[in-house]
């Protein structure tokens, strides 16, 4: 039996690990699928307090984990299967490990969202990435796309561009939600070129388990063309990962935890923090902030059982 459980290993569940395991609460962490959460995912941050160089993203993850460690934090990897919130202790299963605890923290971040081809799964991993970071290596010098027109789209084009020979932004629209600067700083970019209002409608060669060309069509048009291609990154937003907390947590229409008063969730003990619950922010420094309000919540919430 755990005092408290922090579900998701990202900058929010890590800080509210940090203040949970200093108010000695010996709080467990459970990795989820991607331990580190995006901030594992990403490049250099410059927008986190405190680092007037900015900092890598893994580096900031990776300190924050061990800030969390040096307070007492225990982790565990595995992916939340079920719970059980009907009442306390609430009780969680992650594969085939089962846990109990008073208090639970949500921090289980949100994930890449995928084209919805076939052929996209079948090439994840040998040509199609989701993380730029990770496997940019991989294609040097070679003619890629990117997908997206947020700013993860502009800053993964960006950063693939110290490894590519060319990199195209595909995106469904003429008018682009990324902010001006990193729009601006894409389109200075003689490496970078642009091809809208395209969608991919396949990604070609299955069979040799590589990315050769790209099938695109023209929403407008209906027009459909080929393009040889190397790599293909997906960058075209995240979904929260709630399934495990549908018709157990109250959410929004896009699956995003609602919150009350805080960090405070439908049910009483249980806390949400980070992107799980942030469809609006989606920072470092906020998910970290509402990470603390969330251990802060759990503590009173604890203290006030006792009493
Ligand atoms: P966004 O939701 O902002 O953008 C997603 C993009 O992908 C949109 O252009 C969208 O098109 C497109 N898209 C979504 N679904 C599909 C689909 N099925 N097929 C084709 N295209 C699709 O997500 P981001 O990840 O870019 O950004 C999320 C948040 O993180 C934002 O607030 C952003 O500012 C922030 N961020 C900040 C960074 C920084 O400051 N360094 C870096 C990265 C992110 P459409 O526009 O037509 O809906």
């Amino acid at each position: 039996m755990h005092k408290v459980i922090i579900i998701g290993s990202g900058c929010a569940g890590l800080t509210a690990a940090i203040y949970a395991a200093r108010a000695d609460l010996k709080p467990l962490v459970l990795d989820g699928y991607e331990p580190g959460g995006q901030l594992a995912l990403t490049t250099m941050v410059e927008n986190f307090p405190g680092f007037p160089e900015g900092i890598l993203g893994p580096e900031l993850i990776e300190n924050t984990r061990k800030q969390a460690q040096r307070f007492g934090t225990e982790f565990r990897s595995g992916a939340v299967t079920s719970v059980d919130l009907s009442k306390r202790p609430f009780k969680i299963e992650a594969g085939k490990e089962s846990y109990e605890c008073e208090a639970l923290i949500v921090a289980a971040g949100a994930s890449a969202r995928m084209l919805g081809i076939e052929s996209e799964m079948h090439l994840l991993g040998h040509g199609v990435s989701t993380c730029a970071t990770c496997d940019g290596y991989f294609f040097r010098d070679r003619d890629i796309l990117v997908v997206g027109g947020g700013d993860t789209a502009m800053e993964e084009a960006t950063f693939l561009t110290k490894f590519a020979k060319s990199v195209t932004i595909l995106h469904r629209r003429n008018e682009f939600r990324a902010t001006k600067i990193m729009l601006d700083r894409a389109h200075a970019n003689e490496k970078i070129k642009f091809l809208t209002p395209y969608v991919i409608d396949e990604v070609h060669d299955v069979t040799k388990k590589s990315v050769e060309l790209v099938t695109v069509r023209n929403v407008d048009t209906n027009e459909k063309k080929t393009i040889p291609t190397e790599g293909v990154f997906i960058a075209i937003g995240h979904d929260p990962n709630t399934k495990v907390f549908q018709g157990k947590l109250k959410m929004d229409d896009a699956g995003y935890l609602l919150t009350d008063h805080g960090s405070q969730t439908n049910v009483e003990g249980v806390f949400a923090a980070g992107d799980v619950q942030d469809h609006r922010y989606r920072q470092a420094v906020t998910a970290a902030g509402s990470g603390c309000m969330a251990a802060i919540d759990a503590e009173k919430f604890l203290t006030g059982l006792k009493a």
